[in-house]
């Protein structure tokens, strides 16, 4: 593998510092070019000192001065703003970009990457929640790259066949089985889920994420947002996407082909393994985790989901099923809905009554362009804030 050039957007988040530490152990094999973040300044200097890109971005021109500050003298030059963001993930010496930006904000610089025909190894599953149909045609009509980070879809991508092309039956495929841990709140009594706090929902049993993915987990929303990641990026039906709660996040998910043969992958819970399988595709990267320990796990166990208690789940599936921009508005709904319990301006059962009020209320949004995505996403905000700021959500 010649080295490879490369931009980590969201840097400073779980998945980025991942990245780094998969990128630190072979300093053969990798140049950092850019990195990006958005409020850690001193994690992000620290990093650039480190590991010398060529640029580092944030969003705020504020932001920008306090890191161009911290990085006086160190040779890396310091950009502000969305079109920076683009900028870093098209540039022409750039080989791979990783797309670790939490949420909707992630969408334009992951697409300006597929656009630059680059490797793009997609973390952020808002893009595809958003905008997989324009997304995908990108990737296609560019020449790009798509390799997948989360952990069930990087799993699904190793266990399908070599030079799977989309369509799952024509490969002999006839499900994707994907996994979930079932979050800190499976055995939990139905009746207490009312008294969730914002500390209960991130501390997550297996992983440790950043604090809205974290929250997604517990509602099982994050599984949902696979759903429609798959749906994408495997170019499955609904119906050929199943989920399987398997409490151990040992097994990361599963394909099932037409000859009743299941192949799967496994490994602890160390999103280092996705990333470095992904890093160094199609050869493969000591990732520093822990090796697999079987007779120590002892045994793996699974459950079908129960979508009383994860309704979110259900949504997904509805949303995905109504089509056009139905998951971008879910998915926008969501991001407001989760910001709002952690910051407790709404109890935790009422992230998914207000999902629900507002798929109702937006679902006709048309969604032939990507301008028309956007602007659902914004009518979607908008209408959760109202709903969550006039308090008329119901927590039944
Ligand atoms: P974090 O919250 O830990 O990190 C998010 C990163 O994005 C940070 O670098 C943050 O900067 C930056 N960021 C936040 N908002 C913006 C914005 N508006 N514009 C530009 N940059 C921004 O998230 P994770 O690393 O956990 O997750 C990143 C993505 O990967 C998510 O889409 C998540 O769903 C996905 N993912 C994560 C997994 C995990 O194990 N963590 C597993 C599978 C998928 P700063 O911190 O400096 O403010
Ligand atoms: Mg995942």
């Amino acid at each position: 593998m010649s080295v490879r050039n490369l931009t980590i957007l969201g840097a400073t988040g779980t998945i980025g510092v991942n990245t780094l530490d998969v990128v630190a152990r072979h300093p053969d094999r990798f140049r950092v070019m850019a990195l990006t973040g958005q409020n850690q300044i001193d994690k992000l200097a620290e990093q650039c000192r480190r590991f010398r890109p060529r640029y580092a971005v944030v969003l705020d021109a504020d932001k920008a001065r306090t890191l161009e500050q911290a990085l006086a003298g160190n040779g890396t030059e310091v950009l502000h703003g969305v079109e920076a963001l683009e900028f870093v993930s098209a540039l022409p010496e750039v080989d791979s970009v990783m797309a670790a930006i939490v949420g909707a904000a992630g969408l334009r610089p992951a697409l300006a990457a597929a656009k630059a025909g680059k490797r793009v190894l997609l973390a952020n599953k808002e893009t595809l929640v958003m905008a997989g149909r324009f997304f995908m045609q990108a990737v296609r009509e560019h020449g790009a790259t798509l390799l997948p980070i989360d952990s069930e879809h990087n799993a699904v991508f190793q266990s399908l066949p070599a030079g799977y092309t989309g369509d799952p039956t024509a490969h002999g495929v006839r499900r994707i089985l994907l996994t979930a841990s079932g979050g800190p709140f499976r055995g939990r009594a139905i009746e207490t889920l009312k008294d969730i706090t914002p500390e209960e929902a991130v501390a997550h049993p297996n992983w440790v994420m950043g604090r809205k993915i974290s929250v997604d987990s517990a509602t099982m929303m994050n599984k949902g947002l696979e759903v429609i990641e798959a749906r994408w990026l495997f170019d499955a039906r609904p119906e050929q996407i199943e989920v399987v709660i398997h409490p151990q996040s040992i097994i990361h998910s599963m394909v099932e082909y037409l000859d009743g043969s299941v192949l799967a992958q496994l490994s602890n819970p160390d999103m280092r393994t996705p990333i470095a399988h992904s890093l160094a595709y199609p050869e493969r990267l000591e990732a520093g985790v822990n090796w697999l320990d079987l007779a120590k796990i002892g045994s793996l166990s699974f459950e079908a989901p129960d979508l009383r208690r994860f309704p979110c789940l259900g949504l997904a599936y509805q949303a995905l099923a109504a089509g056009g921009a139905a998951t971008a508005i879910l998915n926008a709904a969501n991001e407001e809905a989760v910001a709002a319990f952690l910051e407790r301006r709404i109890p935790y059962l009422a992230i998914a009554t207000t999902l629900d009020q507002i798929l109702q209320k937006l679902a006709g949004e048309k969604a032939d362009s990507l301008e028309d995505l956007l602007a659902a996403d914004a009518a979607a905000r908008q209408a959760a804030r109202e709903l969550i700021a006039t308090a008329a959500v119901g927590t039944a």
